[in-house]
C-alpha cells in the first residue's frame, strides 16, 4: 500500500468546499481528529465562482446530515427558503401548469398500487388529478409549510423537501466546516500545471511563484476544466443534440410578496426562466438557445418577466451540456462543472457534486490509482448524468407547443433510446423500468408524464382482483383529509419566521 499523503483541491465552487468538507469528514480519525492525508484547496477571489446553483433536491439535506451540519443553523446561514417541488408552467401548451413534487403519491397504499388504482379511477370515468393526491403538492399550492419528520403519521408524514438558497454562503458556510476540519486554505491563481512522467500532475505553480504538489488532484475549476481538460486532454461528450440550450442570463431580484415553498420553470419562446425565492432576495434566470435567440433578446426577456427590483446587472453565462469521458483520468477527478453540465431544469448539479465524491469515497485510491478503480468511477458518473438527461429530455419532448422554432424542434426531436423505452413501456400500462439507485423515482416519472399529457392506455390488469370499491373510497378520503389538514399548516412564511429566519 502507498495510501495517498495529499490531496489538492483546485477550485473553491460550490463543488470545491462540498469536496473538501465531505473528504475532511469521512477521512478524520475515529477520534475525531483530522485525517492523515492532508486537503488543500486552492481558490482564486480574482476568479470568483459561478454564483448560481441555488435550488436543491432532498439528498442534499441527507448530505448535511452525513456532515453533522444542524439544518436549522444552515438554513439561517445560507438565507435558505424551503422547496416542495417545481411548478411546470406553459411547457405542454401555453396556460397550463403542473406540479412535479417530492415525496409520494400514494394515497397511504403502495406507491404502484394507488398509481394502477388512480388509473383504473380514470378509465372508469372519473378525473382526479393526481397531485391532489401528493402531499407535497398541496402544500405548495396553498403556500403552506411544515416538515414531514415533525408530522410523522399525518398526511403529510411522506412529503419530503429541499431547500433554495444562497450559493456564495453555502461556499462560504462550507469553508469554515472544512477549514474547523484541517483543509487549508491557499487563496491564488493557478498560472502552470505540471505533469509527471507518467502523465499525471505533478504540482500546480500560482502567480505569486508558490508551488504546491500533491499526490491526488480535485479539479473544481468550474467551466475552467483547468486539470481534467486543460491540462490532461480529458474529452467531452456533447449532448447539446439532446438538450440545446447552451446559455443562461442570471439576475438577482428583491423579494415581492409571501416566498413560495417552490422552484418556478416558466417555458419562454427559447426555452424557460427560473424563479427562486430565499429569504432575502429571488434569484431569477432564462436558459436559453443561442440557435434561436440572442443575448439581447434573453436579457430583455427575463428583465420583463421578473417581479422585483433588480439587485445586480443580469449576467450571461455559456454552457456546453454533456459530461466528461473520463471524468477521473491518472491522478485526477473532476467534480462539478468540470466534469459536466446538464441545465438545472431539475436543480440536479450540486446533487451531481455530491455524487461524485461519495463515489469517490468508495472508490478511494491509493497512490497508484488502479485503473480498475477509474473505469469503475466513470462508468457509474456516466450512468447517472445519462439518467437526468433523459428526464429533462422528457420535459421537453413531450410537448404540444409549435409555436416558436424553439418549441417545434423540442417536438420533433430525437430522443436518446434509452429515453425512448422508457417512454414506450410507460405508454402501455404505467410501467417504469427498475434502475439500481436511481435518483428520480416512478413518482417523478409518473408527474412529468401526466403533467405533459402522456397517460398510459391501459392499467395493470392485477388491480381488478383488488376491492376497487373500497380502494377508491379510501383515495378520496385520504385526498379530502389531506386538504383539511394542510389548510391548518402555518404559511411558509410563517414557518420561517418562527423556526429559521435569516433576520
Ligand atoms: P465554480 O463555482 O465556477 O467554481 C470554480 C472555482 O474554481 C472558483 O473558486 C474559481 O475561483 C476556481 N478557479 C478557476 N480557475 C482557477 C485558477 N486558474 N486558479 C485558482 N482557482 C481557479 N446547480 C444546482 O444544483 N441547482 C441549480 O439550481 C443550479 N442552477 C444553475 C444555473 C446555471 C445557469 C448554471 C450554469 C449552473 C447551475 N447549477 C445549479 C450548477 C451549480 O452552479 C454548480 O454545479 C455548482 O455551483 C458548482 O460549481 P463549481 O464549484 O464546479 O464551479
Amino acid at each position: 500500500m502507498k495510501p495517498l499523503q495529499k490531496i489538492l483541491i483546485v477550485g473553491g465552487g460550490t463543488a470545491g468546499w462540498i469536496a473538501a468538507s465531505i473528504l475532511a469528514k469521512q477521512l478524520q480519525k475515529a477520534d475525531g481528529t483530522p485525517s492523515s492525508v492532508q486537503i488543500e484547496l486552492v481558490e482564486s477571489e480574482e476568479i470568483g465562482t459561478i454564483g448560481v446553483g441555488e435550488s436543491t433536491i432532498p439528498p442534499f439535506l441527507e448530505m448535511l446530515k452525513n456532515l453533522d451540519i444542524n439544518e436549522q443553523e444552515f438554513i439561517k446561514y445560507t438565507q435558505a427558503s424551503f422547496k416542495l417541488g417545481i411548478q411546470f408552467t406553459d411547457w405542454r401548451v401555453k396556460g397550463e401548469s403542473y406540479f412535479h413534487p417530492f415525496g409520494t403519491i400514494s394515497a397511504g397504499m403502495k406507491e404502484y398500487t394507488f398509481y394502477q388504482m388512480w388509473l383504473k379511477s380514470f378509465h372508469q370515468g372519473d378525473n382526479f388529478a393526481l397531485q391532489d393526491f401528493s402531499p407535497c403538492n398541496v402544500m405548495a399550492q396553498n403556500g403552506r409549510f411544515y416538515l414531514p419528520q415533525l408530522a410523522d403519521r399525518t398526511a403529510i408524514g411522506e412529503a419530503r423537501y429541499a431547500l433554495h438558497l444562497d450559493a456564495k454562503l453555502v461556499a462560504e458556510y462550507l469553508r469554515k466546516y472544512a477549514e474547523a476540519r484541517g483543509v487549508v486554505r491557499t487563496e491564488g491563481k493557478v498560472m502552470e500545471v505540471v505533469q509527471r512522467d507518467d502523465g499525471g500532475i505533478a504540482k500546480v505553480i500560482l502567480r505569486s511563484g508558490q508551488e504546491i504538489a500533491a499526490d491526488f488532484f480535485i479539479d473544481c475549476s468550474g467551466f475552467h476544466a483547468l486539470l481534467i481538460e486543460k491540462t490532461l486532454g480529458a474529452s467531452y461528450c456533447d449532448w447539446t443534440h439532446y438538450l440545446p440550450c447552451d446559455r443562461a442570463v442570471a439576475v438577482q431580484t428583491e423579494n415581492t410578496g409571501d416566498t413560495t415553498p417552490y422552484t418556478r420553470a416558466t417555458a419562454r419562446d427559447h426555452g424557460w426562466t427560473w424563479r427562486i425565492p430565499l429569504q432575502r432576495r429571488t434569484g431569477n434566470g432564462y436558459v436559453y438557445s443561442s440557435q434561436f435567440c440572442s443575448d439581447d433578446e434573453a436579457v430583455n426577456t427575463l428583465l420583463n418577466v421578473v417581479d422585483g427590483k433588480t439587485l445586480i446587472e443580469p449576467r450571461v453565462i455559456p454552457f456546453k451540456t454533456g459530461v466528461r469521458n473520463e471524468i477521473w483520468k491518472k491522478n485526477c477527478l473532476a467534480i462539478g462543472l468540470a466534469s459536466g453540465f446538464i441545465e438545472p431544469l431539475e436543480s440536479t448539479a450540486i446533487h451531481l457534486v455530491v455524487r461524485g465524491v461519495i463515489h469517490f469515497m468508495r472508490n478511494f485510491p491509493d497512490q497508484d490509482c488502479d485503473q480498475a478503480l477509474i473505469h469503475q468511477y466513470n462508468r457509474r458518473m456516466t450512468m447517472e448524468y445519462e439518467e437526468i438527461r433523459d428526464f429533462i429530455v422528457l420535459h421537453y419532448c413531450l410537448t404540444e407547443r409549435e409555436d416558436t422554432p424553439f418549441w417545434r424542434w423540442c417536438k420533433n426531436m430525437e430522443l436518446p433510446p434509452s429515453l425512448q423505452e422508457v417512454i414506450d413501456y410507460f405508454k402501455v400500462q404505467g410501467g417504469l423500468p427498475e434502475m439500481i439507485d436511481a435518483l428520480f423515482h416512478p413518482v417523478s416519472w409518473r408527474s412529468v408524464c401526466e403533467g405533459m399529457g402522456l397517460r398510459p392506455q391501459k392499467y395493470s390488469p392485477v388491480v381488478d382482483e383488488m376491492n376497487y370499491p373500497v380502494m377508491r373510497k379510501g383515495m378520496l378520503e385520504y385526498r379530502d383529509a389531506m386538504a383539511e389538514f394542510v389548510k391548518k399548516l402555518p404559511t411558509h412564511d410563517q414557518f420561517i419566521r418562527d423556526n429559521c429566519s435569516a433576520y
